[in-house]
């Protein structure tokens, strides 16, 4: 008896062993696989995140490159604009002081001739990649639209298709191509001299369409140096354009937008001096990304029209610039599409145009 029960126990110990190390193998199995595949799919997770970071930080490095690089290279400095720093209150409060100063001594036609050396050529390097800023309305060029309009304004969209960096040899297409769909743009002009030009700028303003500065150097190292600087390149550019065309402009687009980073100036500072000036400066919500490396006229047609449904006010920013034969090549299909919209209407800037701006007044 007493050898059948421990033989029975030992039976029973045994069954027991196996059982465990069977739910051992098993359990072991099991970890062998999940383990391995949580690793893998939080490593896939990861390296998506990781490769979109990446691309990201490529894009802004050539939008980089190509707005600063070139520029510093035409300019023959070597800022970099992640170095700038602003300025301390006690260098804006003098600045300012400087520029009250500078104002009640001036006439209007006392330009600093100081800042803004321009080049012949166009100064395409400017890349307005983030800048896809509208454009504040002007008064003398967009009357009659915005007599129009006025009446249905709540019901209707209302899109103002806007250009940078103009003058260029571009600019007269633009011109054609906009009569040829009885459109009104805004551009945000440069200091361009010369008579070939001047008769540009005068078409601008004589067709209806609504003249913008948007500084006459377009150089972020002389433009944002310090209010005075700023203060003297717009002066200069606004008296040029004054005796060019005849047009007082009151609208103003920032180069690289609002929320530029590259300012050593508070960029606050800047957009009071322009309140006191009474000068509209517009940013954008729109970005056609006309001025990254790579985009053709589908890519950029196909920008806009994504963005330009989002907004009841949408400001488009294009570029008017030599070397963006795409953005030419894709205005006839921007405005068309843009019409083809229910209840939609191309317009200028004007002095009723909501301004689209990336940072507000806060000073
Ligand atoms: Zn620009």
């Amino acid at each position: 008896m007493a050898t059948n029960t421990e033989g029975h126990r030992s039976d029973e110990a045994r069954s027991r062993r196996i059982s465990f190390l069977r739910k051992l193998i098993l359990v072991s199995i099991a970890a062998s696989c999940l383990i391995p595949t949580g690793i893998c799919i939080f490593l896939v997770m990861k390296n998506s995140h990781t490769n979109r970071m990446l691309e990201k930080a490529k894009s802004e490095l050539s939008w980089y490159e190509e707005h600063y690089g070139e520029e510093a290279l035409a300019d023959g400095e070597t800022d970099n604009p992640v170095e700038w720093h602003p300025k301390s209150a006690e260098d804006i409060a003098e600045d300012v002081r400087e520029e009250e100063k500078t104002e009640s001594d001036e006439t209007p036609e006392g330009e600093p001739e100081t800042d803004g050396e321009l080049t012949e050529s166009e100064p395409e390097a400017d890349g307005a990649p983030t800048e896809t800023d509208e454009a504040p309305p002007e008064e003398t060029s967009s009357q009659e639209t915005s007599d129009e309009e006025q009446g249905e304004r709540d019901d209707k969209r209302r899109v103002y298709i806007t250009f940078d960096d103009g003058p260029s040899t571009s600019t007269n297409t633009i011109l054609d191509i906009l009569d040829s769909y009885g459109v009104k743009a805004t551009f945000f002009v440069t200091g361009k001299e010369g008579e070939e030009y001047e008769s540009v700028y005068r078409r601008i303003a004589g067709s209806g369409h609504t003249l913008g500065m948007h500084s006459y150097s377009h150089k972020y190292s002389e433009l944002y140096e310090s209010l005075d600087s700023f203060s003297a390149d717009l002066h200069k550019l606004q008296t040029y354009l004054y005796e060019t065309t005849g047009v007082w402009s009151q609208y103003y687009r920032f180069p690289g937008g609002s929320s530029n980073t590259v300012s050593k100036v508070e960029m606050g500072k800047l957009i009071n001096y322009l309140d006191l000036e009474d000068i509209t400066y517009f940013d954008w919500n729109v970005a056609s990304s006309d001025d990254r490396g790579g985009v053709n006229k589908d890519i950029i047609v196909a920008n806009v029209m994504t963005g330009v449904p989002k907004f009841n006010e949408a400001i488009i920013l294009l570029h008017d610039s030599a070397d963006k034969p795409a953005t030419v090549e894709a205005l006839p299909e921007i405005i068309e599409q843009i019409q083809a919209m229910d209840d939609t209407v191309i317009v200028p800037i004007t002095d009723d145009t909501l301004p689209v701006q990336h940072i507000s007044n806060s000073q």
